[in-house]
């Protein structure tokens, strides 16, 4: 099959996607890789990328696409709420010399990922959380959004009904590198759908959600923050693969973690990971988990290599 068949441009194909483990691991390079099927976000960092914009640039306005997508109900906005009916968002943004910045429980942001990038920018924190990084966020200007819509609304209902949750997992973890071979990684959440208020889960924690090193390569996670912050899995594959594994064998090293600790979940559990490089992989603990990559042979979609079956 032509590689250019592999370019999605709606999610029915992705059922037909092939397995991400298929294809040979020597010289699978790519400019982007981001976690589920995302091409819109590969899109916008590969328009940065062509226009020489920085590794940052690219993974920031990856992260901005589904955080503005109200389909997306695990981002931004149109993101499932909490109990209390709240959307509550969690970001973390970081680069290859280590720099990072994050803000979690933030309400009425279009746009967390471009607040947790000015965190890291324009203070010498790392994290601002709920009311101080809305303060930090009004003070930047940073734009403001209503952030729960009508169809979030009706699902807290019909949650608040029969309380059954499905596998909800849409985070976006997106990894850049640019025209000078500098890495970066973005993360944005909105967190579990009808977490107890004030939860906060793996997607904003430097080391957890996401986490680069620019001497080595950077991995991101999505799936059951309470499980990937307990392995601190992102760190965990960024580490694999300084200790010379590949990307795809680094992810699923954090995957086994994932498992050692919490054998018995039926919850997902992933990871990807672009090394310095530009070599990609994914894997992630059950069948499912898409993973959008973006090169100059096009932006394709594949479902990443897993452990587990189903349960
Ligand atoms: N990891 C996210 C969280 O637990 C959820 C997800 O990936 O969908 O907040």
């Amino acid at each position: 099959m032509n590689r250019r068949d592999f370019i999605v441009s709606s999610p029915a194909l992705v059922s037909a996607l092939p397995l991400l483990s298929a294809r040979a691991v020597k010289g699978r390079t790519a400019q982007v890789i981001c976690t589920w099927n995302n091409p819109r976000a590969a899109e916008a960092a590969m328009a940065k990328y062509a226009g020489d914009g920085s590794a940052l640039d690219m993974v920031e306005a990856g992260a901005k696409v589904p955080e503005s997508d109200a389909g997306d109900t695990s981002v931004g906005y149109g993101g499932l709420p909490d109990q209390s009916g709240r959307v509550t968002l969690d970001a973390c943004i970081m680069d290859h010399e280590m720099n990072c910045g994050a803000v979690c429980y933030v309400q009425g942001y279009a746009h967390p990922i471009s607040i947790a990038r000015a965190v890291m920018e324009r203070t010498d924190h790392v994290m601002l959380a709920g009311a101080g990084a809305e303060a930090f966020a009004k003070k930047h200007a940073f734009a403001r959004k209503r952030l729960i819509t009508k169809n979030a609304k009706q699902a807290l209902k019909e949650w608040k009904r029969n309380q059954v949750q499905g596998n909800n997992h849409d985070t976006i973890g997106v990894l850049g590198r640019d025209m000078n071979g500098r890495i970066a990684g973005a993360c944005s959440t909105s967190g579990r759908a009808y977490k107890l208020p004030g939860r906060v889960g793996d997607s904003p924690i430097i080391g957890a959600g996401l986490y680069v090193d620019g001497a080595v390569g950077a991995a991101a996670a999505t799936g059951m923050g309470e499980h990937i912050q307990t392995v601190l899995g992102s760190f965990v594959v960024v580490e694999m693969m300084r200790q010379g594994k590949s990307p795809d064998e680094a992810c699923a090293m954090a995957v086994d973690r994932v498992i050692s600790a919490f054998p018995d979940s039926p919850e997902q559990a992933a990871f990807v990971a672009l090394s310095r490089d530009g070599v990609y992989g994914a894997h992630a603990r059950l069948a499912g988990f898409t993973v959008c990559i973006a090169g100059d042979e096009g932006i394709e979609v594949y479902d990443a290599n897993y452990t587990e079956a189903n349960r």
